[in-house]
């Protein structure tokens, strides 16, 4: 069944360059970065992490390239990694190219703490020789202290100078592998900073809220940044810098790019009502018990758990997959059309069953094999439950005529909260 699609926005065009097996930039789809905590010395630890992150979304991850050893790590991890690796490089000229000796299929230079030309030109044609792009990864906490002074603190203008200034040693070398960030703890200032890059460069642009801190506020800082410029189809690539867990950066970098339709859905995305006075189940409990027993499967639908029957079939409808109780029973839905009526105990299973069946049989297909009572069944649910609790559930009409017989009581009797008595 074809669904109609709406996007988020017409993405500005920009150069596209490659980090190993992944276009960033032009036409590519925006990507997911995330950062190994491990010490890049220890490869078999790095790499679990690296496979895990790649698991959870990520598309290219990032190791600290900050001494010797990591370096050695690098050469070790790079040929085994399952998505390209990027060195990260701070201070030292001789990391930057060691990581690129280790093979790596990019660098992330910060132009606040390797300021010296000549050291950066040398970078940048060592980069080219090899075809490996760089990120100039400017941010606002280690910005550079002269650009600080002209401008008077991390304005974006000081943040794009930086980037303009780094990006002209490169292309004193005719190198131009490159992409951009300009990150800033401050949500409104990283906002500006990337609106103002995106009018000074046509280089592609890796999105992040630096610092973010942990879940949740950090995950809504990230969020409200990065979903702000892709909504105005600002942005390349992007990173969550969670206090956390990285795998929690690679899932919520793929969640938001799924849920702004910017990626393939290639994982659950549990909806649930919010429940009301209506709801026949505890909504939380079982949302909670859903979304354990789903995730984790690689099911790619949309599945949403409804706390009753009345509206939630129609409310869902948009969902692959939903289940609404009533009844002490669960109603399957499929694109809001009931296929089957469930015991209420067995309402988790039955949505895992069936999720499991449209991955292997496809929705029309399932569709097509729906009980043929289920529909009657749903009526005579929805009948009953409707004249058991009215159209009123949640009883807001009686608190409206509280509120006027209080007011129109005050007003009688003088506005004071005494006319309540
Ligand atoms: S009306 Fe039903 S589906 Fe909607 S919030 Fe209430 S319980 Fe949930």
């Amino acid at each position: 069944m074809a669904r109609a699609t709406v996007s988020v926005a017409t993405r500005r065009r920009t150069r596209q360059i490659r980090v190993g097996s992944v276009a960033v930039g032009g036409d590519a789809p925006v990507s997911v970065q995330s950062m190994t905590t491990t010490k890049t010395a220890d490869v078999e630890g790095t790499l679990r992490q690296i496979y895990a992150l790649a698991a959870a979304g990520a598309d290219i991850v990032r190791c600290t390239c900050n001494e010797r050893e990591a370096a050695e790590g690098l050469a070790r991890i790079v040929p085994r990694s399952p998505v390209p690796i990027v060195a990260d490089v701070h201070f030292h000229v001789e990391m930057a190219l060691a990581a690129l000796d280790a093979g790596v299929h990019g660098l992330r230079l910060n132009p606040g703490n390797l300021r010296k030309p000549e050291e950066i030109r040398l970078v940048a044609r060592e980069a080219k020789d090899r075809g490996v792009p760089i990120r100039i990864g400017v941010n606002s906490g280690s910005l550079h202290p002269e650009l600080y002074e002209r401008f008077g603190g991390a304005t974006p203008e000081a943040l794009v100078e930086s980037a303009r200034m780094e990006l002209s040693y490169f292309q004193e070398v005719g190198f131009e592998d490159v992409k951009i960030s300009v990150k800033a703890s401050n949500v409104p200032l990283m906002i500006q900073a990337y609106r103002l890059a995106s009018e000074t460069f046509d280089h592609p642009l890796h999105l992040g809220v630096t610092e973010a801190g942990p879940p949740p506020a950090g995950l809504v800082k990230a969020t409200a940044g990065i979903a702000t410029l892709l909504a105005e189809g600002i942005g390349d690539t992007i990173r969550y810098s969670l206090t956390a867990d990285p795998v929690e950066e690679a899932r919520a970098g793929r969640q938001l790019l799924e849920s702004l339709g910017l990626r393939e859905r290639r994982g659950l995305d549990l909806v649930a009502c919010p429940s009301c006075g209506r709801a026949e189940i505890d909504v939380i409990r079982v949302a909670k018990e859903a979304q354990a027993a789903l995730e984790g499967r690689g099911i790619p639908l949309q599945v949403a758990v409804m706390g009753c029957v009345v509206n939630g079939p129609g409310e869902a409808r948009e969902a692959d997959l939903g289940i609404a109780a009533g009844r002490h029973r669960g109603h399957l839905f499929i694109r809001g059309k009931i296929v089957r009526v469930v015991p209420e105990d067995q309402m988790v299973e039955a949505l895992v069953a069936e999720a499991d069946r449209i991955v292997a049989e496809g929705i029309d297909a399932r569709l097509a094999s729906a009980d043929a009572s289920a529909e009657r069944e749903a009526a005579e649910d929805r009948k009953a439950l409707f004249e058991q609790k009215g159209a009123d559930a949640n009883d807001s009409e009686k608190v409206v005529m509280r509120i006027r017989k209080h007011l129109d009581r005050a007003q009688e009797g003088g506005d004071g909260p005494g006319a309540r008595a």
